[in-house]
């Protein structure tokens, strides 16, 4: 089946124009917010093992710092495009203004596979790309975490790199960071523990109860596998796990801990030996009562929302549903939590690192999840509550909320 080829750019700009349409504002807030306020490209010279120079593409996006300074992750894949990046950062700003954490958007790419890199060259690489664009990153500028391709320690070279470079010691530049250099208590699984709380809270204004609920997640990497996790510790069954080009499936449910080990051996689930191979076309039709795409962005498409059987959508992945798979599936009447509600568990949790880091003063994990889930549970109520007043879905009740607060500051600060 042919996959629509769309611009996640182009299809964020046409969420913005609509809520700032209901919103009846000025045209310039939507000329603000349609591009970010920022956007630098580098290039990333890294010696490899072989003694040869590769010279790599990296970017950094701030879109918006009226509500604080930028905030968002750094992309290690090799499809990182400008525009993508730019996309994401503008995400950003909204997640952050739905979760009502103090910062703006912003968002790093490297076009690479980090797979193919040494241990060594990805750590050149995490540097050359600090000291590519250190100016403009710190504390209370713009402050990067993990994304996909990127992890723990990817953050401990940059910041590492960081606090040589500025001459300061400041952790809270990065998040993401391992804890024993400053990172938070439950900073790993928070994506994964928020999308189990939306999907949680969203089950639950449809009258279907988590307990017992069949989930298919899409994806198995950090979030995914911790959705996995933290969703089948609230009692839903796992039937099914989308991998790149099939599909594992076992109708009794997954236990996570044996699909975890299985994959930390063999890096892959391909093959996991207590399910059913399945096509992707089969895994996206499953009869399930919630499906979590948890790869990234355009993995649902006008062609596969068609198939999809499946109660509730939850959108773990930034951007997993095309504009046509959304109007596909409104349609079909299956609800959809949006991206930059759900998966700002991730974010929320990064807040309270920056926070602990600012104040060096360190909560308990049992204090970080308490919080997180607090705060995901009064955004979903937060959104819910504008979806019935504007009578719009979900996706479009979080951009009509968060472009109200920003028109609002952006007003108050004289930025027109
Ligand atoms: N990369 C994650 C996201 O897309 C986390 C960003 C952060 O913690 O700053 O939400």
């Amino acid at each position: 089946m042919l996959k629509e080829s769309l611009n996640p750019l182009n299809n964020v700009q046409e969420l913005i124009k609509s809520a700032c349409h209901i919103l009846n504002l000025d045209d310039y807030i939507y000329e603000l917010l349609k591009e970010p306020q920022r956007v630098i490209e580098i290039s990333i010279p890294v010696r490899m093992d072989d003694g040869k120079t590769k010279v790599f593409k990296g970017y950094r996006s701030l879109h918006n710092d009226a509500l604080g300074p930028g905030k968002g992750g750094i992309r290690f894949h090799p499809d990182v495009t400008l525009d993508e990046v730019k996309a994401l950062s503008i995400w950003m700003t909204f997640k952050c203004c739905v979760t009502g954490i103090p910062y703006g958007g912003a968002k790093g790419g490297v076009c690479v596979d980090p797979k193919e890199l040494s241990q060594g060259e990805l750590e050149r690489l995490a540097r050359g790309y600090v000291r590519g664009l250190w100016r403009y990153l710190g504390d209370k500028i713009d402050i990067p975490a993990p994304d996909v391709g990127t992890n723990g320690q990817v953050m401990a070279w940059m910041i590492d790199e960081y606090i040589k470079l500025s001459g300061n010691y400041s952790l809270g530049s990065f998040t993401g960071k391992p804890t024993i250099l400053g990172g938070s208590k439950g900073r790993d699984e928070a994506t994964g523990a928020g999308v189990a709380v939306i999907a949680r809270e969203a089950a639950k204004k449809m009258g279907l109860e988590l307990d017992g609920a069949t989930v298919a997640i899409q994806g198995f990497g950090n979030v995914g596998g911790y959705t996995a996790k933290h969703i089948q510790q609230k009692g839903a069954k796992i039937v099914a796990v989308g991998l790149r080009d099939s599909a594992i499936y076992n109708e009794d449910g997954f236990d996570y801990e044996d699909l975890n080990s299985y994959r930390q051996i063999h890096k892959t689930l391909k093959g996991y030996p207590k399910a059913t191979e399945i096509s992707l076309e089969d895994f996206w039709s499953l009869n399930v009562d919630i499906l979590i795409p948890a790869a990234i962005e355009n993995a649902i498409d006008g062609n596969i929302a068609q198939m999809i059987n499946a109660k509730l959508i939850c959108e773990a992945a930034n951007g997993p549903i095309t504009t046509k798979a959304d109007r596909v599936l409104e349609e079909k009447g299956i609800l959809v939590t949006p991206d930059i509600l759900t998966n700002a568990g991730g974010v929320t949790v990064s807040y309270f690192e920056w926070v602990q880091n600012l104040y060096n003063y360190y909560w308990s994990v049992d204090e970080i999840i308490l919080k997180e889930e607090r705060a995901m549970v009064i955004s979903f109520n937060k959104i819910w509550d504008v979806a019935q007043e504007y009578k719009v879905k979900l996706r479009d009740a979080a951009y009509i909320y968060s472009i109200k607060k920003l028109a609002e500051v952006i007003k108050l600060r004289g930025w027109y």
